[in-house]
């Protein structure tokens, strides 16, 4: 049975004490829920990954990155290694994010580079990919889609894709209120891993979390998790609020 994911990425959002109330909350309010083959993640901002870390010790929250440098060192003023994320106890990081694609001009082939590092140093990487609005209104996504993936993680083996999460993510969907149905959601995960069982086998296809991400909420979680094909949720706006990330935490 594949692992169930929600993960809230919480982007350059919530102060100190502010990642503390939120981690709070949402223990509150998830520690009586049975989390059966289910992971719940949060990716505060860097400098709050220790404090978070601590915090959620002995909880039901996995502290996440967002982001990570693909050199193990040296002079790279402003980056994180995957060093110093195990450091502090953070063994999963987001890559290839499309605001980091967008504004920091991440290209398929520096996030192959960093889905390498994430895995020589054991860590797990939760790649994002999707499509523009213009890749979609034109019939174009399903390629961009595979392309994306096929660069950035078809040189890995077989046996890497255990370290692997994938969230589909059409930008047209992110923080614009827009949602892709249900409908769409399924189509393109099943596309998905239709691809990487062509590519791969049927095991792996049938083994890789696919999360789906854009404008989820509480009012749409239930039925876009309720796709055979969808195995969670990457939630941005509505993962800086407790109450409504439980209820989508909730929902799967
Ligand atoms: C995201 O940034 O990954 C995301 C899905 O954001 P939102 O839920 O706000 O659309």
């Amino acid at each position: 049975m594949r692992t169930k994911i929600v993960a809230g990425n919480w982007k350059m959002n919530n102060d100190k004490q502010e990642t503390k109330v939120l981690i709070e909350q949402l223990q509150d309010s998830i520690e009586n829920l049975s989390l059966e083959n289910t992971r719940v993640l949060v990716a505060p901002t860097f400098v709050n990954l220790s404090s978070a870390v601590a915090l959620a010790n002995n909880s039901k929250i996995e502290v996440v990155a967002q982001n990570m440098h693909q050199a193990a060192n040296g002079a790279f003023t402003g980056e994180i290694s995957a060093a110093m994320l195990k450091s502090v106890g953070v063994h999963s990081v987001i890559l290839g994010h499309s605001e980091r694609r967008t504004f920091f001009g991440e290209t398929d082939a520096l996030l192959a580079e960093k889905v390498d590092t994430t895995l020589a140093n054991n860590m797990e990487a939760i790649f994002c990919f999707g499509e523009l609005l213009e890749d979609r209104k034109s019939g174009n996504h399903f390629n961009v889609v595979e392309s994306q993936l096929k660069n950035g993680l078809f040189h890995l083996e077989a046996a890497a894709w255990k370290q692997i999460v994938l969230a589909y993510e059409p930008v047209w969907a992110i923080g614009t209120g827009e949602t892709a149905s249900p409908e769409q959601a399924q189509e393109m995960h099943a596309f998905i891993r239709k691809i990487i069982k062509d590519h791969y086998n049927q095991e792996v296809a049938d083994a890789v979390s696919i999360l789906y991400g854009g404008s989820v909420k509480p009012s749409n979680a239930e039925e876009i998790f309720s796709k055979a094909d969808v195995d969670g949720g990457l939630i941005g706006g509505a993962a800086l609020n407790a109450t409504d990330f439980s209820a989508i935490i909730k929902a799967i």
